[in-house]
C-alpha cells in the first residue's frame, strides 16, 4: 500500500476519472495521482492545450458534456474529479454557450451516472462568490454576482449552478460530493493564451516588451501555486464532508500593480509598466471583482497548508518559460 509522505495519508490504490485532465491543474493533479500509485483515466477534449500526460494514464479523448464518454469513462471508477471547463475570462465572455454548457452541463451528466458511493470532487471557482466585498471571503458568506448583461459574470453564474447540481444530488440523491473552490492558481506550465495574468506578466517581462496591467492595477488576488492546489483538492478528497464546499487558496492579497512590479524585479526586467484600461481589453461591459481573498480556515482545519511563496512561483514560472519550446503567451 503506497503512502504519500507529504499529506501524511496512507494511499489505498484506487481506479479514478479525472475530466479536464489535460489541463493546467488537471494534468498536474493526475500526475500526483499516479504518483501515489492511483490508475488514472483521463477524460478531456483537448480543447485548450495538449499537455504530455504520464504514460501510466489512459486517455479518453471526448467532451464530457457527451453523455456516451461520460459513461465509458465512468466505468468501475471509485473517485471523480471534475476539473473540465473553458478557461480564461477573456475565453468565457467569447465563447458563452460552451463555458455555461461544458461546466452545467457537464457535471449534469456526471452526477446523473454517477455510480452510489463513487465521490465526486467537483473543482469550483473563487469566482461564484462575484464581487462581494467580503475580504477575506469564508465558504458561508453571501455571493454577489453582476448583472446577466455582462459576460464577464457567465462563468461565475455557470460554477455557481454548478455546485447547485452538486448539492441537490447530494441531498437528493446521495451523491458524495465535494467542492473546492480554487482562487487563482498558478504555476510552471500555465499558458498566458486565455487571459491570466502570471504567465502573461513573466512572458513579457522576459521578452522585454511592456508588462499590461490592467485598469489602475488596484484590484488584487491572492495566488496559489498549483503545487499546493492540487494538494488542497487531494485533502478535500480525503477528508473533506460530503456535501460540503471548502476555498482552495493561497495568503497573501496582492495588487496586480505590485505583481507587475514584484515580476519585473525578480526577472531582472526592463520591461516598462503599461496600464491598459479594461473596456480596450473586454469592451464597455466588463466587470471584475476590485479585491479577492480566501479565508482558507477551514481546509486548513483538514490539514492543507500552502507551502510555496509568491515569489518561488514567479521564478519558477520564469525558468519555465525560458525553457519552454514556443513562447509564451
Ligand atoms: N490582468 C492584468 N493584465 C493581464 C491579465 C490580467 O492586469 O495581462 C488582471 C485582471 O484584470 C485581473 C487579474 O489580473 O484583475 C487576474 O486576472 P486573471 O485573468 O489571471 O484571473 P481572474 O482573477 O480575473 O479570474
Amino acid at each position: 500500500m503506497p503512502t504519500d509522505h507529504t499529506l501524511g495519508m496512507e494511499v489505498v490504490a484506487m481506479r479514478v476519472l479525472v475530466t479536464g485532465g489535460a489541463g493546467f491543474i488537471g494534468s498536474r493533479l493526475v500526475a500526483r495521482l499516479i504518483a501515489m500509485g492511483h490508475l488514472v483515466t483521463v477524460l478531456d477534449d483537448f480543447s485548450s492545450v495538449r499537455r504530455p500526460l504520464p504514460p501510466d494514464a489512459r486517455i479518453i479523448e471526448g467532451d464530457v458534456r457527451d453523455e456516451a464518454a461520460v459513461r465509458l469513462s465512468l466505468h468501475r471508477q471509485e473517485a471523480v474529479f471534475q476539473l473540465a471547463a473553458v478557461v480564461g475570462v477573456p475565453n468565457a465572455m467569447r465563447r458563452q454557450w460552451d463555458s455555461l454548457t461544458t461546466n452545467v452541463l457537464g457535471t449534469m451528466r456526471l452526477l446523473e451516472a454517477l455510480p452510489s458511493g463513487v465521490p465526486l470532487i467537483l473543482g469550483s471557482s473563487s469566482a461564484i462568490y462575484g464581487k462581494t466585498p467580503q475580504v477575506p471571503v469564508r465558504e458561508g458568506d453571501d455571493v454577489l454576482l453582476g448583472n446577466t448583461h455582462i459576460a464577464s459574470w457567465t462563468y461565475s453564474y455557470a460554477k455557481l449552478t454548478e455546485e447547485l447540481l452538486a448539492r441537490a444530488s447530494a441531498a437528493e440523491r446521495g451523491s458524495e460530493v465535494k467542492i473546492v473552490r480554487l482562487f487563482n492558481v498558478v504555476g510552471p506550465g500555465q499558458t498566458g493564451r486565455y487571459g491570466m495574468v502570471l504567465p502573461r506578466l513573466v512572458g513579457q517581462a522576459l521578452a522585454g516588451e511592456p508588462l499590461t496591467v490592467y485598469g489602475d492595477g488596484s484590484q488584487t488576488r491572492t495566488f496559489v501555486d498549483v503545487r499546493d492546489a492540487v494538494a488542497g483538492i487531494l485533502t478535500v478528497w480525503d477528508k473533506g464532508a460530503p456535501g460540503d464546499a471548502y476555498n482552495v487558496g493561497g495568503v497573501g492579497e496582492v495588487r496586480i500593480l505590485d505583481l507587475a512590479r514584484r515580476v519585473i524585479a525578480l526577472t531582472g526586467s526592463r520591461s516598462p509598466i503599461h496600464l491598459v484600461p479594461m473596456a480596450a481589453v473586454f469592451g464597455p461591459a466588463f466587470e471584475e471583482t476590485p479585491r479577492r481573498a480566501p479565508s482558507i480556515e477551514k481546509v486548513r482545519a483538514l490539514g492543507y497548508q500552502p507551502l510555496i511563496s509568491l515569489d518561488e512561483t514567479i521564478q519558477d514560472i520564469a525558468a519555465w518559460l525560458a525553457q519552454a519550446p514556443s513562447p509564451e503567451p
